[in-house]
């Protein structure tokens, strides 16, 4: 039998998953720096609380999460984003009286059945960011220029950012009803569009089949109220003062229900034409769509892989530092254990305390050719060999694989 990683999912190994560290560990330094704080939520989740909060009608809920039963029969989901489950955990244990400051962040796998695609997993990584407890549009900003930090350090500096507003309760309603008067003139309709156009007509900017029809479609900037429409000149003004660029984009459209006033993408050219790499906005009805209190909320979540990917191609991992690599070699197998001790003493305290280091060996039973052969192998820059006749003067012999030089070195000076 020949198993493979199920359809849509892959192993990160070697090299890949020294960047996915370094990106991960890059992310996390800059959420540290803003003042957020880590949040590690459950892979999976009671069904529901996906269904309730990224809507009925969307892809998402619709046809990409994989749903299953319990022992007991209890319907559960795997994530399919970060948001809803930080929301659930925010309720749970009142992380508002526990971090005042009440922003948070996350980093994790996520899953959805999608056809898979060149970059797209069925089990994916997200990193995420939120903001809750803070209707401010300056918090909108901070997050916009977070996510355009976090990529800025990853090298990834080509970024074109999008934002917009989808109004709130007050001004919405009267922009769908424009919006499915508008769509209704459209001619020939996919089934899905047809669908959710009365649930939904903001869905149907995503749809992939019919979006090339719609010309000339009313834009919700023109329905804000004066509230949202003061809220937006802010968040722009701020994004200003910080030197962050942006384009005011009056057809984005976040695939899920929740969000409401400033939403916003990063796109980059480095994946794909115009690819999205960080996607995100106010969700200011979700905490009490769940059953918290009434809290405004503002969060953004990147795609790792499209990300590595985009990190990738701009250069950034190709002058990463990997730690020396050293190999222990003996010439007498009594030697064995005096090697093997200073293995274990030069991992723990490092070699002329360098700790970033790799130290490989010693090895039983091999000569001390086939024992430099390995050594080149596995492409050590230095072999410290353990030789008989220096040992017991306290001495080894250091080997520079490179130039196959050799000098004798103090044991206890190393
Ligand atoms: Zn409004
Ligand atoms: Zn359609």
């Amino acid at each position: 039998m020949n198993y493979k990683s199920p359809r849509g999912t892959h192993d990160v190994f070697g090299k890949t998953v020294l960047w996915l560290n370094l990106l991960e560990q890059k992310a996390k330094e800059i959420f540290i720096r803003h003042g957020f704080e880590e949040v590690r939520t459950p892979i999976f989740e009671e069904a529901t609380l996906f269904t309730r909060s990224i809507g009925q009608t969307t892809d998402i809920v619709e046809k990409e999460m994989y749903i299953f039963e319990d022992r007991k029969k209890r319907k559960l989901a795997l994530r399919p984003e970060g948001t809803a489950s930080l929301a659930r955990a925010f309720i749970e244990h009142r992380m508002d009286t526990l971090s005042p400051a009440c922003k948070f962040f996350y980093l994790g796998e996520m899953f959805r059945y999608e056809r898979p695609q060149a970059g797209r997993y069925r089990q994916f990584r997200q990193i995420g960011a939120e903001i809750y407890a803070n209707s401010s549009p300056a918090a909108d900003a901070e997050i916009i220029i977070l996510a355009q930090e976090i990529l800025f350090s990853l090298g990834i500096d080509k970024i074109n950012i999008h934002i917009n507003s989808l109004g709130c309760e007050k001004c919405r309603p009267l922009f769908r009803e424009t919006l499915i008067k508008y769509f209704s003139f459209v001619k020939n309709l996919c089934k899905d569009c047809l669908r959710r156009l009365k649930k939904n007509p903001l869905r149907l900017f995503d749809c992939k089949v019919d979006s090339c029809k719609f010309t000339g479609v009313p834009e919700m900037l023109g329905y804000l109220c004066c509230d949202c429409k003061d809220n937006f000149y802010i968040v722009q003004l701020l994004l200003k003062k910080a030197n962050c660029n942006f384009t005011v984009n009056g057809k984005l459209v976040r695939g899920l229900d929740y969000y409401t006033k400033t939403v916003f993408e990063v796109r980059s050219d480095a994946v794909g034409p115009q690819d999205t790499l960080v996607a995100g906005g106010r969700y200011d009805n979700l905490v009490k769509e769940i059953g918290g209190q009434n809290t405004p909320a503002v969060g953004f979540a990147i795609g790792v892989e499209r990300a590595l990917f985009a990190a990738q191609s701009v250069g950034f991992f190709d002058n990463l530092k990997n730690p020396e690599k050293f190999f222990l070699a003996i010439t007498d197998q009594e030697l064995f254990s005096e090697a093997f001790a200073f293995a274990v003493k030069a991992t723990r305290y490092g070699i002329n305390g360098n700790k970033d280091i790799s130290v490989f060996g010693p090895i039983n039973g091999k000569s001390l050719t086939n024992q430099l052969k390995f050594a080149d192998k596995i492409q050590v820059s230095k072999t410290i060999i353990f030789a008989k006749a220096e040992f017991e003067n306290g001495e080894v012999l250091i080997k520079n694989m490179k130039d196959k030089t050799q000098s004798k070195v103090e044991l206890n000076k190393l």
